[in-house]
């Protein structure tokens, strides 16, 4: 049985029982997927004892961006965890994570200021603030964060380092549907149609795999490639980039002679949608053609 708590308290009392075995961490906003569950997995490997949290963090969201419809199904989410063999469910009210009054925030800049950083202010300095909150409670632990927010574990890993914090930050890969698509919660917005034409987030970047693998190296060309393929059917590009995958700044002389991180974000319909490859050294996507 998932033991599902509420308060700080509570979780700082589970967490410090389960420290004498090993705790695994896995924090999320729930709509649980087989993104999450596979997360949960990992963290079992890691530790006997696995937390996860749900909290849709208002700190991390613009004022025009979906907070109030973000999807929330937390009798589903308990069965999936069940399932999966997750031990404890934390999922805090507003109100119990921040306190009336409250007014602290921990921003990591530089990781946070390009690709996502430019189009969604204040998004990191949300999501590092409720994480080193949910640290704090935690205490020493592994805890597993997708490669699908790439620039999200680069800022989880800079503030844990920086600020001395017990945890080991562990990287999960991907994890897509059949055709390719990257699972997320926000796929649940997309009609059919949509649907279709988020393939070619996937298509763009199994793309830029199959180039690199074929030697090509100039950035441009392979920008040029992806933007067009994503142009034709998305409403709105916010960024198709190609970064260093380990500082996110721009490549030195346009080339990918480095790990290099490609990343897009782009809206279908009302949805934006992101994902990402490390050149190289993702798993080559399998892709189904966009119509
Ligand atoms: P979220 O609930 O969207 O905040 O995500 C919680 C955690 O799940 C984060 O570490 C995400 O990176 C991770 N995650 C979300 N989607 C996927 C996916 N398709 N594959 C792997 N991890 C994911």
């Amino acid at each position: 049985m998932v033991q599902v708590l509420r308060t700080v308290h509570e979780f700082r009392v589970a967490c410090e029982k389960a420290h004498a075995s090993g705790l695994g961490f896995v924090p999320t906003m729930g709509a649980l997927h087989e993104g999450h569950l596979a997360l949960v997995t990992e963290a079992k490997r890691h530790a006997p004892i696995v937390a996860a949290s749900i909290f849709v963090n208002p700190t991390q969201f613009g004022p025009n961006e979906d907070l109030a419809r973000y999807p929330r199904d937390l009798d589903g989410d308990l069965s999936k965890l069940e399932a999966v063999g997750a031990d404890i469910l934390f999922a805090p009210s507003t109100d119990e994570m921040y306190a009336t009054g409250e007014q602290t925030r921990v921003a990591v800049p530089r990781v946070a200021a390009p690709l996502c950083g430019r189009f969604r202010l204040g998004h990191f300095e949300g999501v590092a603030t409720v994480v080193t909150k949910l640290f704090a409670i935690t205490g020493p632990c592994t805890a597993v964060f997708g490669r699908k927010d790439y620039q999200q574990l680069a800022v989880i890993k800079r503030l844990v380092v920086d600020l001395c914090l017990p945890v080991q930050v562990i990287g999960f890969p991907t994890v897509r549907d059949l055709d390719g698509l990257a699972k997320s919660s926000r796929n649940l917005y997309l009609s059919p149609d949509e649907r279709a034409c988020a393939l070619a987030i996937p298509n763009a970047l199994a793309e830029a795999q199959a180039a690199f693998a074929t030697g090509e190296r100039a950035a441009a060309t392979t920008l040029a490639r992806a933007r067009s393929r994503i142009e034709a059917v998305t409403d709105r590009i916010d960024y198709v980039d190609i970064v260093d995958a380990d500082s996110l700044e721009p490549l030195v002389g346009n080339q990918i002679d480095h790990r290099a991180l490609m990343a897009i974000a782009c809206h279908v319909g009302k949805t934006r949608l992101i994902d990402n490859v490390v050149l190289g050294e993702d798993a080559r996507i399998a892709v189904a053609e966009a119509k």
